[in-house]
């Protein structure tokens, strides 16, 4: 292992989580991250899984979440998301590794020799492959966040513990310190918020010799001054350092939760450094624009994964970042496509905006073009993002081009017309992952186009996942019926934007927009959609108006009113 003492610049906060799982370990690491920038000090933010997969790209959406991309194609946690969404720290394969990954070097380096015939351990050569790829990423910065993944207590995710431990042995108490988030629970029957549990995750703790700095207590309500005493003296931590982190309204509140709660006054006494006072103003207006807002608007998200809202968590973000900055409350609701297929577009009634967003294989495919006819037919705004904008491609072929079968050869490999197909040079690689076009790649706008416009300049990166692409030779006879591929790749070889132009917003992508969106920074393409899904929704109400009066002057005429459902209707 190289000398720790070389990163001695950097210092190290560890966040571990206790009690439960999902108490948003990620979020909170992200929010430290955001308040000691407002600070004015460099940070950089990992995530340890304990599991044994070596990136979670191949597990299921179902099991994990969403699978986030960083600008260098690594596939990576969602907290990774919470982690850029939050700061200006930017990402790389460096800052997510996995048991998988500590044990798939460890195993390479024993075959070729490296460990000099030593029999190899746990400790110390995983604990030291853990601490070398935690001290790799400090390159330079401030301070350096690491969350460990999993619950304190699992088998799993004792060597990251053992090793955090090492770390502070190794660089000095002032240089790391521990965050522990856990979770006072509300018991009803006795009018309590009860401790117990926050004792016995942090006696977990010292039994493997970690004494946390800074407990992060979750609960449902405010947790008072008695009630931190207790904890401070039962975990033997500073009474300034028992955090209370009451539920909020959004996420975006959270590092202003924290600071009033002094949680950065107290890492930088305890790291013994000395910064400018935090700049917290640019948080402070997301927290106001997200509880004032001016208007309100319900986008339908149509996918596969609508029962693990977590799959899609960062389009999720990205469209209440898209509301943010048009004023205005993002309603989001997730609608099967399979249940499109049984019971039609009506389910569609409700929405003010069509998304569908990225996936994989063909369950459901036939939903999703039903439903972008209705948006097209009905000019609903309407946004595909990956698999959303392969699939308006094959809905398009069929219904403007007259080509009944297209298809993607992903769901129908024996089409006559795969509109979308995957590209010649790939063809027969067989790893899975191989053969994923990953992370940022260049793609030139069309001038005049909505995506140009949107963006406001010429050229644009943006992250990718995925194995298919537009089919060239169907270019022409799209680009006939009324589509405009709106943005390309530099050499004009891949289709990255495609837009209907008879249409007020219909617009679709082959990447995915949703991993650059920030609260701070909103994404051009989701702030864009937004903007005319409310243009969309205007209209509506004025023709409705227009409607309920032509209605109503018709039931003068016949003696009866309407109610609001059947000028619907009408
Ligand atoms: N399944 C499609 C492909 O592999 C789309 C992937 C995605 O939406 N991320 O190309």
């Amino acid at each position: 292992m190289s000398d720790p003492k070389k990163h001695m610049k950097t210092k190290f906060i560890f966040v571990t989580g206790g009690v439960v799982s999902s108490l948003g370990k990620g979020l909170a690491s992200a929010s430290i991250g955001a308040l000691l920038e407002s600070r004015g000090l460099t940070i950089t933010v990992q995530k340890l899984d304990p599991y044994i997969n070596v990136d979670p790209g191949t597990m299921s959406p179902f099991q994990h979440g969403e699978v986030y991309v960083t600008d260098d194609g690594a596939e990576t946690d969602l907290d990774l998301g919470h982690y850029e969404r939050f700061t200006n720290a930017r990402l790389t394969k460096k800052n997510n590794f996995t048991t998988g990954q500590v044990y798939d070097s460890i195993i390479t380096k024993e075959r070729r020799g490296d460990y000099l015939g030593c029999t190899v351990q746990v400790v110390p050569h995983v604990t030291d492959e853990i601490k070398s790829k935690v001290l790799s990423i400090s390159n330079g910065v401030d301070i350096a966040i690491i969350e460990i993944g999993g619950t304190v207590g699992d088998i799993e995710s004792l060597p990251f513990l053992e090793a955090i431990r090492q770390l502070r042995y190794d660089l000095g108490k002032e240089n790391v310190m521990y965050v522990h988030l856990t979770l006072l629970p509300y018991i009803a029957t006795a009018h309590e918020i009860k401790t117990k549990p926050t004792q016995h995750s942090v006696n977990k703790l010292r039994e493997i010799g970690i004494q946390p700095d800074i407990l992060l207590c979750r609960s449902d309500r405010p947790v008072n001054a008695d009630l931190k005493n207790k904890i401070a003296l039962f975990c033997n931590v500073d009474r300034d350092a028992v955090i209370s982190a009451e539920d909020v309204k959004s996420i975006y509140e959270v590092p202003l939760v924290f600071h009033r709660e002094g949680l950065d006054e107290k890492i930088i006494k305890l790291l013994n450094i000395w910064t400018r006072a935090p700049k917290l103003d640019q948080w402070e207006e997301i927290a106001r624009k997200i509880n004032n807002p001016r208007h309100e608007i319900t986008i339908g998200i149509v996918g596969k994964y609508v029962n693990l809202q977590d799959s899609y968590k960062s389009l999720h973000e990205a469209l209440i970042h898209g509301g943010l900055a048009n004023s205005s409350r993002v309603n989001l609701q997730y609608i099967d496509s399979e249940e499109i297929e049984k019971r039609g577009t009506a389910l569609l009634k409700n929405i003010d905006g069509l998304l569908i967003p990225g996936g994989f294989g063909g369950r459901g495919v036939e939903g999703k073009i039903s439903a972008i006819r209705y948006a097209r037919e009905n000019k609903m705004p309407f946004f595909g993002i990956c698999l959303g904008m392969q699939v308006a491609i094959i809905e398009l072929a069929r219904d403007l081009c007259g080509l009944k079968h297209a298809n993607s050869a992903e769901f129908d490999p024996e089409t006559p017309d795969p509109v979308v197909d995957i590209m010649e040079t790939q063809r027969g690689i067989n790893s899975k992952g191989g053969t994923m076009r990953l992370g940022a790649y260049p793609c030139v706008l069309k001038k005049g186009s909505k995506a140009q416009s949107a963006y406001g300049t010429a050229e644009i990166t943006e992250r990718h996942r995925h194995r298919y692409e537009v089919n060239n030779r169907y270019r022409e006879p799209l680009e006939k019926v009324g589509v405009e591929f709106s943005g390309l790749s530099p050499d004009e070889a891949l289709v990255e934007i495609m837009e209907y132009r008879h249409h007020p917003w219909f617009v679709a992508c082959q990447f995915h927009p949703e991993f650059k969106s920030r609260p701070l920074a909103p994404h051009p393409l989701f702030r864009g959609f937004v903007k005319a899904v409310l243009a969309h929704r205007a209209q509506a109400a004025k023709g409705s108006k227009a409607g309920k009066k032509t209605a109503a002057r018709g039931a003068k005429k016949s003696g009866k009113t309407l109610s609001v459902n059947e000028t619907d209707k009408a």
